[in-house]
């Protein structure tokens, strides 16, 4: 796969941050440039930049030495965009998406035409949980509502074949194992659109990635 600059942009904003693609811009195809630089040449401040910076590093995107500065007596980094690294970052947020909305799948599926809502969003529990809290909201006391889950189980079908559509990396082999995935069972409602399964299954998660 031939590592564009589009592809480079979208690997890096979507793994440091959006704010990070002008430094990324100048960057990409010059070595050892110093800080106070880089600050001048994108135009933002020093310690805006430094913060930028670190975050890349943070992510092998860049590496750096420091060097002491004769006349003015302290010390200036030097920094080198790494190339190299957005291949092996593209492969692991590519997995690691995934593997997140397979986790997500899985326990959609486990639980199809099985969820309850609270109507004011603050759970969303399947059966067994629903009846651990007799079927009223532990957050609001409101009666849960039996929510269709169809729709989300097509949205997450959708999300993962269009990864595999538009990720050369899917010719790779699977590459992640699938838990059971199923956490406690239930979540917090993130935005009410019912395919923000959240923060209920973190503990599925992090089993998986012990492998
Ligand atoms: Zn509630």
């Amino acid at each position: 796969m031939k590592i564009t600059n589009g592809k480079i942009y979208e690997t890096v904003k979507e793994a440091v941050g959006e704010d990070s693609l002008k430094v990324v811009e100048f960057l990409k195809d010059k070595k050892n440039i110093s800080d106070f630089k880089i600050a001048e040449k994108v135009n933002t401040d020093i310690h805006e930049i430094r913060n930028i910076l670190y975050r890349l590093y943070n992510h092998n995107l860049v590496s750096y030495y420091r060097k002491k500065d004769r006349q003015k007596g302290w010390y200036i980094s030097y920094w080198t965009f790494n190339k190299k690294r957005i291949k092996d970052l593209m492969k692991n947020l590519y997995f690691s998406k995934i593997e997140k909305f397979t986790g997500r799948l899985e326990v959609e599926v486990a639980n199809r035409g099985n969820f309850y809502l609270c109507p004011n969003a603050c759970v969303r529990a399947n059966f067994e949980k629903a009846t651990d809290f007799g079927f009223k909201c532990p957050e609001c006391g409101v009666v849960l509502n039996h929510q269709d889950n169809e729709k989300t189980i097509e949205f997450l079908q959708n999300k993962i074949k269009e990864l595999h559509k538009t990720n050369g990396f899917a010719k790779m082999g699977n590459g992640f194992k699938i838990g059971n995935g199923f956490g406690n069972g239930y979540s917090v409602v993130m935005n009410g659109n019912g395919h923000n399964v959240g923060n209920g299954f973190k503990k599925a998660k992090s089993s998986r990635k012990k492998r």
